[in-house]
């Protein structure tokens, strides 16, 4: 098993926070390599070819979103970024280049292990069969059927538009990641749409409706607000 163990690297400068986050992670099984400079973290990324990068987005010699770009040129590792900066505008600036998920500092022990473990399990599942969406998803009462297209709560079907099943399926395809809004729009509606959040924020509250989630119960989706939304993974909690 020693052998099998996930590679996370982390890019981080300051030394607080890397001896925290190792330790965490290697106390939970992982192996952990680290780089305290964007430049050193890239040529890592490219060499060590890490399961998992955990990126500073402040990091002395460049901008943490730069370097999400260059990994992603040739690579679709999972990146979890720890971000200091508390505006929403850098955690979907961070999203939207590439970035799977974030935490914002000050972190949890428990939030921070439970993302890296839905990162490295969707990345896995995602190796396997992202490609040919099929078969079903169950959350608690919610169960998709992607081959039939159908949503049912508790055994009851659920009647929804084309639209509000292809963002339900979408949430779903990506359960336990934040979906921006632009990255919603962009899935469903194409690039020409983005921006019209308004539309999501309609078919969102349609499906919500439907599927009888009570008004502020996150069981199911949760709304980041003022980045996304996020479906919960069948394994959390
Ligand atoms: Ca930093």
């Amino acid at each position: 098993m020693s052998n099998n163990k996930y590679k996370v690297l982390i890019i981080e400068d300051d030394a607080t926070i890397i001896r925290f986050v190792e330790t965490v992670l290697s106390t939970s099984n992982y192996q952990v390599i680290t780089a305290t400079n964007g430049l050193s973290g890239e040529r890592m990324a490219s060499s060590h070819n890490p399961d998992l990068i955990v990126l500073d987005l402040g990091l002395p010699d460049m901008d943490g979103l730069e370097l999400i770009e260059h990994v992603r040129e040739n690579s679709t590792v999972p990146i979890l970024v720890l971000s200091a900066r508390s505006h929403e505008s850098d955690k979907v600036a961070a999203l939207d280049r590439g970035a799977n998920d974030y935490v914002t500092k000050p972190f949890g022990i428990d939030e921070f292990l439970a993302r890296v473990r839905a990162l490295l399990r969707t990345s896995r599942h995602c190796a396997d069969s992202c490609s040919v969406p099929g078969g079903r998803f169950v959350l608690k009462d919610l169960v998709i059927d992607y081959d039939k297209r159908l949503v049912t709560m508790a055994g009851e079907d659920v009647k929804l538009t084309q639209t509000e099943y292809n963002i339900l399926a979408l949430l779903s395809e990506y359960a336990g990641k934040v979906l921006t809004y632009s990255a919603i729009v962009r899935y469903i509606w194409g690039a020409n749409d983005s921006g019209n959040v308004k539309k999501i924020q309609v078919n969102m509250a349609n499906i919500r409706r439907k599927c009888g989630f009570n008004p502020g119960d996150d069981s199911y989706i949760i709304n980041e607000l003022g980045v996304g939304y996020r479906m919960k993974d069948g394994k959390e909690d």
